[in-house]
């Protein structure tokens, strides 16, 4: 996993000496493995950056941020921990759009904001192999458009810049080395957690997967050699930023293995 990780690092120039950066955690077993390995990574490399994790709790009962605190405190780093109802706003009547992508859009809003607050320029979030592979599908399938979360992207004119240092590391390596550390495996008290639409298309993927074991590869090797010259035209009157209800997905809606990320 430490050569995935370090390639993805390498391959996108993701962090620089003196960077401080900001970890947004979910309580799932992804982002509490980012943290731990880029807090041990400190130990082995001429690079010196600091680790702010940050979680959005989205307001269910029973939370697990109070334990979420007390886990990161044991790795000597301090949780900025936010209590919020954007989860429970994303299920009331006031919400008609998917609940994962009110609370997620609100959530990440307020990830970033944290990080200003707190010096970060830097957000590492925990997606991997998987989620890239997922959001692809579920873009292509529900928002008709062909792309992915990419591993290192920049917001808000260069100001910050998200970082997915997991993303070259299949989620099976990440369940099997959090078993092996015994990380924390915190339920996701959201009722939408467990009938999202990504879950749907996860397993769709698992079944391709158990056909040929070179169809997971075969995709996310496709993500970078796209045949443009073999695609449509778009003659389609859409513009972007108009609103569409069917905007693409650029973060992790739901359908995590734990408590759900940005
Ligand atoms: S599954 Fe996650 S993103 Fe979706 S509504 Fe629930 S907490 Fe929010």
């Amino acid at each position: 996993m430490n050569r995935g990780v370090g390639k993805a690092i390498h391959d996108y120039d993701m962090i620089s000496n003196g960077d401080r950066i900001a970890v947004g955690l979910s309580g799932g077993q992804d982002s509490l493995t980012l943290l731990w390995l880029l807090r041990e990574r400190l130990r082995r490399i001429p690079v010196h950056y600091e680790l702010v994790p940050i979680y959005i709790d989205p307001g269910f009962e029973p939370g697990f941020g109070a334990q979420l605190k007390d886990y990161c405190s044991q790795w000597g780093l301090e949780l900025r921990l936010e209590e919020t109802r954007h989860g429970i706003l994303a299920h009331s009547t006031e919400n008609r759009e998917n609940p994962c992508f009110l609370c997620s859009h609100l959530r990440r809003k307020r990830l970033f904001e944290i990080a200003d607050e707190q010096g970060c320029r830097k957000l590492a979030l925990g997606h991997n192999k998987d989620d890239l592979i997922e959001t692809l599908f579920l873009n292509i399938c529900y928002a008709g458009e062909i792309c992915t979360m990419v591993p290192s992207q920049t917001f808000f004119q260069g100001k910050f810049t998200v970082i997915r240092p997991l993303a070259y590391v299949d989620e099976t390596v990440i369940r099997k080395f959090a078993k092996e550390n015994r990380f924390p495996v915190f339920d996701n008290p959201c009722p939408t957690s467990k009938t999202s639409k990504r879950k749907e298309i996860k397993e769709m993927l698992g079944q391709l997967y158990q056909g040929n074991s070179n169809v997971k590869g075969n995709i996310f090797r496709a993500l970078s050699h796209v045949r443009t010259d073999y695609l449509l035209k778009d003659h389609s009157k859409r513009r972007k930023g108009s609103g569409n209800r069917h905007e693409s997905i650029q973060s992790r809606e739901s359908g995590h293995d734990a408590p759900s990320a940005l």
